[in-house]
This record gives C-alpha cells, sequence and structure tokens, in this order.
C-alpha cells in the first residue's frame, strides 16, 4: 500500500511546540516512505476555531520547511481538505450507521445533560456517561421527532465486549465498550465531532498511517469501533508521547514560548528546531544527534519513537540551534540573522559574519555583538582608564590619552586585523601599560562595548578612517577630564 499521512490540525490556537513535533513526525514519516504528506484542517469546532489560529498554524509548519502535497492551498484528489466543507459527507455516514442500528438520534438537550452529568457526580461516578435515554425512545416518536424537525445530534451506540488497543508502540489493556461513552458523532448544528469526521476522513483519504499525539488514545477505543462499525481497515496508529517541560508538567506557555514561531522571532534556526523537535521522543540510534531535515528523513525510523514522555530542555535547543548556526555557509547565516539585525546593511552584515559565527547560540546574540558597527560610542567612562596602584587619577589620564593618541597612529598607518597585536603589545610595554588595559581602552573607544567580537577584527571591519574618528573622540573625551 502506498504510504499516505496526515496532520490534521484544529484552528483553535498556535502551533505550540508539542504538535510541531507531532507535524514534523508525520512529514518524517511520510518523506522517508516516499508517500504522500496531507495536511488536513479540522474545524468542525465552530465556537473554538479563528481564523488567525490556521493562518499562523500553516506559517510555522512552513516556517519548519515542512511542505505539504495535498492540502490547503493546493487541493489535491482527496479534496476537499477542510472538514467544514464536507459536512454533507459526515452526514450520510451518521445516516448509515443510524440506518444499521450502530449510531441513534439523541433529542437531549444542553440542560437536560448537564442536569445529568451533576446528578452522576453526586452520586459519585468515577466518570458521568450518555444514560441512554434516547436510545429507549420508539421508534414512531423518534421518526415523528424528527419529522417535526426537533433538534438532534447522532450518537454512536457503543458496542459491549473489547477493543484491543494496539498501536504500532503499545498493546494496551482491551477496553470494554460499556466502559465508553456514547459519543455524539454528529452535532445538532450539522457539524461533525472528531471522532467521526476524522475516522471518515482518514479512510475516505486512504491514510495509511496516523501519527498523531497520544492525548487521543483515550478515544482510540471509539475510532477503532467505528471502523468496525462501517466495517473498514483502520489504519496503523501511532500515539507520540506528550512532550514535557522541565518541571514533568504537559509543556505550556509557562515554560516559554508557546507558538513555533515565537522561537522564529527568540533567534532559532528552522533546521536547528527541526533537529530539537526530532529527538523529542525519538532516537536516531547513532551517536551523532546533528541532523539537517533531509538527513532528518533519511534516518527516522518510527519504531524508535518513545513511548515515554519527553522533556522540552531550552538549553539543548540553543546548543542545538549554536551547532546550526556554526553549519551554516556565511551567505546563509547572513541571511539568517538579516531581520534580527536591521540596521546593518547587506554588505556589512555579510563581511560581520565571521566575527559572530563561532560566538552566538541564538540569533538574537548578534546584534548586541555588532551594534558598534553602526553605533559610535559615547564616551569613555572613567572606570576604563588604567589603574596601576602607583599613579594618581591625572597621571593614569595622562598615559591613557598618550597610549591612544600613539595606537591611533598605528591605526592609520598599518593594515588593520590581527597583524596589529605585536605593534600594540610593544606600545604597551613601552608605556608601561599592561596589555590587557590598552586592548580594554581600545576596545571601548572602538565599539562602546566590552563585549564585542575579536578587537582588532572588529576594527578592521570598522576601517581606518572609522578608527581614526572613534579614536579621536575617545582621546577628546579623556582630554576634556584634565583638570
Ligand atoms: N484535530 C485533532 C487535533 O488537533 C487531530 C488529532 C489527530 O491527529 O487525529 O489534535
Amino acid at each position: 500500500v502506498s504510504v499516505r499521512v496526515r496532520y490534521a490540525p484544529s484552528p483553535t490556537g498556535r502551533l505550540h511546540p508539542g504538535n510541531a513535533r507531532t507535524v514534523l513526525f508525520d512529514y518524517l514519516f511520510a518523506r522517508q516512505q516516499g508517500g504522500t504528506f496531507i495536511l488536513r484542517i479540522e474545524d468542525t469546532d465552530q465556537a473554538r476555531k479563528t481564523e488567525d489560529a490556521l493562518d499562523s498554524i500553516l506559517d510555522g509548519i512552513r516556517w519548519l520547511g515542512l511542505d505539504w502535497d495535498e492540502g490547503p492551498g493546493i487541493g489535491g484528489p482527496y479534496g476537499p481538505y477542510v472538514q467544514s466543507e464536507r459536512l454533507s459527507i459526515y452526514r450520510e455516514h451518521a445516516t448509515r450507521l443510524v440506518d444499521a442500528g450502530d449510531a441513534y438520534p439523541c433529542f437531549c438537550t444542553a440542560e437536560r445533560l448537564e442536569a445529568m452529568r451533576r446528578q452522576q457526580q453526586a452520586e459519585g461516578r468515577p466518570s458521568t456517561r450518555y444514560d441512554r435515554r434516547c436510545l429507549a425512545l420508539p421508534r414512531e416518536e423518534v421518526e415523528a421527532r424528527l419529522a417535526a424537525g426537533e433538534p438532534s445530534a447522532i450518537r454512536m451506540k457503543m458496542p459491549e465486549g473489547p477493543t484491543r488497543l494496539k498501536d504500532l508502540l503499545r498493546d494496551l489493556e482491551p477496553v470494554d465498550g460499556r466502559s465508553q461513552d456514547d459519543a455524539v458523532l454528529l452535532k445538532s448544528d450539522g457539524y461533525p465531532t472528531y471522532h467521526l469526521a476524522s475516522v471518515v476522513d482518514d479512510h475516505l483519504m486512504e491514510i495509511s498511517h496516523v501519527i498523531r499525539g497520544d492525548e487521543w488514545l483515550g478515544s482510540f477505543a471509539k475510532h477503532l469501533v467505528l471502523y468496525r462499525m462501517f466495517a473498514w481497515e483502520p489504519p496503523i496508529f501511532v500515539h507520540v508521547p506528550v512532550v514535557l517541560g522541565p518541571d514533568r508538567a504537559k509543556l505550556s506557555k509557562r515554560h516559554g514560548a508557546a507558538a513555533v514561531l515565537e522561537y522564529r522571532d527568540m533567534g532559532y534556526l528552522p533546521e536547528a528546531m527541526d533537529n530539537f523537535l526530532a529527538l523529542l521522543g525519538w532516537s536516531p540510534g547513532t551517536e551523532d544527534d546533528f541532523f539537517r531535515l533531509d538527513e532528518l528523513v533519511q534516518h527516522f525510523d518510527l519504531s524508535r519513537i518513545q513511548a515515554s514522555p519527553a522533556v522540552f530542555d531550552q538549553a539543548k535547543l540553543d546548543s542545538v540551534n549554536g551547532r546550526h548556526i556554526r553549519a551554516l555557509a556565511p551567505p546563509e547565516l547572513a541571511r539568517a540573522l538579516r531581520p534580527h539585525v536591521p540596521d546593518l546593511s547587506a554588505a556589512l552584515l555579510e563581511a560581520a559574519v565571521p566575527l559572530v559565527q563561532e560566538r552566538i547560540q541564538r540569533l538574537t546574540d548578534a546584534e548586541p555583538l555588532l551594534r558598534f558597527l553602526v553605533h559610535r560610542p559615547e564616551g569613555m567612562p572613567p572606570e576604563l582608564l588604567p589603574r596601576t596602584r602607583e599613579l594618581d587619577e591625572a597621571a593614569a589620564l595622562e598615559k591613557a590619552i598618550g597610549a591612544l593618541q600613539e595606537a591611533r597612529e598605528l591605526f592609520t598607518a598599518s593594515p588593520l586585523g590581527p597583524g596589529l597585536e605585536q605593534p600594540l603589545r610593544g606600545l604597551a610595554a613601552e608605556r608601561g601599560l599592561k596589555a590587557g588595559d590598552l586592548f580594554m581602552m581600545l576596545r571601548i573607544a572602538l565599539t562602546g562595548s566590552r563585549v564585542t567580537p575579536p578587537l582588532l577584527e572588529s576594527a578592521a571591519l570598522l576601517g581606518p578612517a572609522e578608527c581614526a574618528v572613534r579614536l579621536d573622540f575617545a582621546v577628546g573625551d579623556l582630554v576634556g577630564r584634565r583638570r
């Protein structure tokens, strides 16, 4: 059979890291098998769906580089791929189950169901369940109420007997139908519930593998029963474990970013995010854990998904990101850095890449390191004057002025770059300064910051004319402090 895998988001919120991990697994498996990757929009919860959510989910998937073969914006032979455009299909299937006696109309109002739930809770039942009042209605009454247009839902009639819950990762205790609720399949507003819509669509779209979050294990028995009722062969299921935060609670907003696109803004590369997410609950079975997307496709193996929950570790994400930053060709890194250092021209950014490539974990780390290229220092902070025990403040000031003036000559007379290190050390020695003190003064004078890429490479980027301007300004600043 051909491999067809779908990711089926509900447009009720943004794509959070746990869901992003599920899409990634769907994608990797489909690509690895040379199969088809399908996106299906499960927008049947009209109360919870929002337009923005769909856009941001699709943008998140695109940012991760996971292109789909069938679905929104592309179409395909099994469309429409948006469930709200398939309502007649679900009604037809629900009716088929009613006709076969596997489902029944239910006229209970929301108020009645609420009262029933409260009653059952008061009786101390561990879980509440529909009491099947409408299953007991005489046939003629049902017909009459339907004919009169009374609002009704359709519920599945959970059969007695065990259902074996077997997916690719686990073989769970069989569940007895009697322990399950008669779930609503079609709501009175004409929209299907998730249970009906996903089973019908997975079958009609010829989905071969359902890879989804393990929060659906609780519905798994109902789905398998539906396949049996329709006499359809179920797909292969894989329920991937939830992603936990470092405190082992389900990963949520309070652990950091809520949506994958926020990680883009925080300076992570999509390829690093893919690499990191893939390792959440999947083990490559190799020593190395550095993978680009195409390498993930090559190595991915469903059977190495772990059944235990994975923990989201931001420090690990940082380090994976750093490795991907270092693996980029400089022009690619320049392109990725662009939005994070908007003040720098493209040419200057490209020239500056070698200064930061080895030093940053996130793309956002580059801005503070490179801002000196476009922002001139504001002056020399007094605490940066060389402070040797023998010197009083006035003498230290004179020493600093002299050293900076001499350094200015060096910076304008010789080619800028690491070759200046020896002459500067000589200068420091001659003047009785520690080399470190001189370099720190120059760093502040040239960049206005204590933490920058290597000083002489930074000076080279500024160029001799700009170095002269900045050193003159620093000297002027110090001269102004003479008493
Ligand atoms: N619409 C469901 C969700 O967003 C899909 C679950 C599934 O993959 O079957 O979680």
